[in-house]
């Protein structure tokens, strides 16, 4: 495995930070196409609690977001217009085209990332992504979150893993670098099926992963459930123990984006622990100092 940073220093020669933008798209999840709720554990905000409106020009969010970044970062660092909220795909592919293209000639902007869904990346989003590729280092993360069918439709991901397979496959085929999101500690999982989750990615020929457990939410469907004591969350020892294992897994030239997640702390439930993000970056770089 490498660490996110170690690529980034090697691709770029910098450190590079996320500039998190939202475009005006929903997701297939929510607007009826395969479900209305949305996943049992996705916020009303679909991920982009970090962006700002989706209303404003993609120029102007990201020179917002980078003033809000502004004060933690080296002066040297370069930025990746992060496309996060919802499924960025999930939307006219002329639109897609126009929003990537504006990222991609902003003067800080030395690489994009689109966050979207393997069911929706359809050939003429393919073709944009392709031709963005291009133009600018490109990744494409894919919420595959499981391999298992089961605990997927439990959650309502609403497409089956054979059609992750595809889309990595498609997307490889053009050169277009894949990271993985896998969740550690939905319902219905062990230890061992979290950790075929990781192997299931590696050997499709993901090129990162980013792990996060899972976080409840306000506002979600596994609030109630979490709330009437039918689903738990995991500690943070027991996070990181299966982050451990599943760093065994991974092969030297995938990337590690995220040991994991950045809940949003205006939703977040549970766990807790997540919260404290300094305390959990002091864990890991205690626990992990020998790969970090
Ligand atoms: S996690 Fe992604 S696919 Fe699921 S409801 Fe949220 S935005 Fe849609």
């Amino acid at each position: 495995m490498i660490t996110a940073a170690a690529h980034y220093k090697d691709r770029f020669g910098h450190k590079m930070y996320k500039a998190a933008i939202s475009l005006d798209v929903t997701c297939p999840n929510r607007d009826g196409t395969k479900g209305t709720g949305g996943c049992a554990f996705c916020s009303a905000e679909g991920s982009g609690e970090f962006a700002s409106s989706c209303k404003l020009p993609v120029s102007v969010q990201i020179d917002e977001a980078i003033r809000r970044l502004a004060r933690k970062v080296p002066a040297d660092t370069g930025y990746i217009a992060y496309f996060q909220s919802f499924t960025s795909t999930y939307c006219d592919a002329d639109y897609l085209r126009t929003k990537l293209n504006e990222a991609a000639s902003h003067p800080k902007v030395e690489a994009i990332s689109v966050a979207t869904r393997p069911d929706c990346i359809p050939p003429e989003v393919l073709d944009v992504l392709s031709d963005t590729a291009k133009k600018i280092p490109l990744y494409t993360e894919l919420g595959l979150q499981t391999c298992d069918d089961k605990v997927a439709a439990d959650f309502g991901r609403g497409y089956e893993t054979r059609v992750y397979d595809e889309a990595v496959k498609a997307l490889k085929e053009r050169g277009i670098n894949v990271i993985t999101h896998v969740i550690f500690g939905l319902p219905g999982e062990d230890k061992d099926m979290m950790l075929r989750s990781v192997k299931y990615a590696v050997d499709a020929g993901t090129d990162g992963l980013k792990f996060t457990c899972l976080y409840i939410n306000r506002g979600t469907r596994y609030e109630q459930l979490y709330n009437e004591g039918k689903i738990a969350v995991l500690e943070q020892q027991e996070y990181f123990d299966i982050v451990s294992e599943a760093l065994r897994l991974v092969p030297e030239n995938v990337v590690i984006h995220r040991l994991t997640g950045d809940g949003a702390k205006k939703v977040l439930i549970a766990p807790m622990w997540t919260a404290d993000k300094r305390r959990v970056v002091n864990y890991i770089n205690r626990r992990f100092k020998d790969l970090l």
